[in-house]
């Protein structure tokens, strides 16, 4: 790699918290190159200008969020407009102009101080719906560095970005990448679908972008978890993962407390497999749910409805010894969740809308291969374009769901066996470590900026070094879709 990696995200991983499998891969990746991750961080720090915190194999700057940026800026624009309306939820998107103000007004705060540090050849990874604009502003500041975005939720469609104000400022914002990293094709699909709707817009052959005076490539390139970490997460944990009363027979559920998770649905499922079709059966379900952003009244509406759905089916199914939904509302060390998970029989995931899902990768990598569990995967969870051989159902349909847990409760070892096979191959395919190189190398060989922009704010592009060969590249004129 030439320069350094920069990696941005909204926040930087704490020392001693629990490491998901993204950030040990970045991790991993900053540790061979050196380089620098750059995030908020609770601890008190200037307000202006980054702060190094702890030491380490590579730098770890921090910034510090304001008390109105943590209300506006993360609060309000990236979990109340951005994060419902990736997630197709637009009725729950709260449109104040003091979101957005805040949350430009961060991403060029925060522009200003990763300009301070990035040089030409360095790599700037970007993740997630909280800095969408930040390349726009670094450009702004002269940064010729390539960027790459990877958004981890799903990219919205074009109808649902119109309820926005100003829905054209997306192309603007990310345009200004070099990269765009989406999680499936579907996403890609919808990206440039927005793009294609956009007559700033032009389309190359090879399937990048020129807008403006910038080339920009879309590609998906789903993201995975540590499989082999996993994996030995499963295997070291010792004893009975639940303490003294291990459940017989159970179906796993695990999932921040969020509403796109489709969690009531799932609980309605469970009820109708009760009533419909259990016969003398008595699995549990185990859902384990920490709960997240409370101080947002949308997730205080599904903690209470969650609470009602599981009273009322344990009220009617429960027995002196057996307990129909077990609601653990609090996080589980991994090697914990990693013996739940393969104890479980089956692992239900009904998500209404989800970039990828790690759950459901977690819980196909520590089933044992020749007596594995069965993976109940929503249709609109991202990992279901690769997971095909999970039973596949639609999350609104409970009838649906419950026939799905009958199935694979009573599933034949050998389809039990086969299907875990497929799933399994996609689960290798997209291992967070493998994924990293993958996204890298793209932005490496992506191509920056084109060589006729007017170079204005440019304190650091080489022009023409990055200019496309013009045989390869002809401009394909694109009608415009709507
Ligand atoms: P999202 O990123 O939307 O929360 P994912 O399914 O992609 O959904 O990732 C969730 C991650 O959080 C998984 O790695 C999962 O194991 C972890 N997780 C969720 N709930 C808990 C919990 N109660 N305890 C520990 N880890 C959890």
């Amino acid at each position: 790699m030439a320069g350094r990696l920069i990696v941005v995200s909204n926040r930087i991983p704490t020392e001693g918290a629990t490491a998901g499998g993204l950030a040990v891969a970045l991790h991993d990746s900053l540790s061979g190159t050196g380089g620098i991750w750059i995030g908020a961080h609770p601890e008190v720090g200037p307000e202006e200008s980054l702060f190094e915190i702890g030491d380490g194999p590579y730098q770890r700057l921090a910034f510090q969020l304001s008390r109105s940026e943590y209300e506006n800026y993360y609060l309000g624009f990236s979990n109340c407009v951005l994060w419902p309306l990736f997630h197709r939820r637009s009725d729950l998107v709260v449109l104040k102009s003091a979101y957005l103000q805040e949350y430009l007004s961060l991403n060029r705060r925060l522009a200003n101080m990763v300009a301070e540090v990035a040089r030409p050849d360095d790599l700037i990874w970007v993740h997630d719906y909280h800095l969408l604009p930040l390349a726009h502003y670094l450009r702004e500041q002269g940064v010729a560095a390539k960027i790459g975005l990877f958004l981890h939720i799903p990219f919205p469609a074009l109808a649902d970005l119109s309820i926005l104000p100003d829905p054209s400022i997306f192309a603007e914002w990310l345009a200004s990448y070099d990269l765009l990293g989406l999680q499936t094709q579907a996403d890609t699909a919808r990206c440039l679908e927005m793009y294609r709707a956009d007559e700033r817009a032009e389309f190359f052959q090879d399937g990048s972008i020129k807008f403006r005076d910038r080339l920009v490539r879309v590609k998906s390139f789903p993201i995975g978890i540590a499989v082999d970490a996993f994996q030995s997460l499963a295997d070291y944990s010792t004893g009975n993962p639940f303490g003294a009363e291990q459940p017989q027979e159970y179906i796993i559920g695990v999932d921040r407390l969020d509403y796109t998770k489709g969690l009531p649905n799932r609980f309605r499922a469970f009820g109708e497999y009760l009533h419909d079709y259990a016969e003398g059966r008595r699995p549990s379900l185990i859902q384990i749910a920490p709960p997240t952003r409370e101080v947002v009244e949308a997730y205080r509406q599904i903690t209470e409805e969650l609470e009602e759905l599981s009273g009322r089916i344990n009220g009617r199914y429960a027995e002196l010894d057996w307990t129909p939904i077990r609601y653990i509302h609090r996080p589980i060390a991994r090697d914990r969740l990693a013996g739940i998970y393969r104890g479980a029989r089956a692992c239900l995931v009904t998500s209404l809308a989800d970039g990828m899902n790690l759950v459901a990768k977690e819980y196909v990598a520590v089933q044992i291969p020749d007596d594995p569990g069965v993976l109940i995967l929503s249709r609109f969870a991202g990992a279901a374009e690769d997971m095909t051989d999970a039973l596949l159902v639609n999350p609104y349909d409970i009838d649906e769901v419950a026939k799905a847990i009958d199935t694979a409760l009573n599933m034949p070892a050998e389809e039990r066996i086969a299907r875990h096979r497929s799933c399994m191959a996609a689960v290798q395919a997209t291992d967070v470590g493998r994924w990293t190189k993958h996204f890298l190398a793209a932005l490496i060989a992506s191509q920056g900026r084109l060589a006729i922009s007017s170079g204005k704010h440019d304190r650091h592009s080489r022009i023409g070094e990055e200019r496309p060969e013009p045989r390869q590249v002809k401009f394909q004129h694109v009608e415009k879709s709507i």
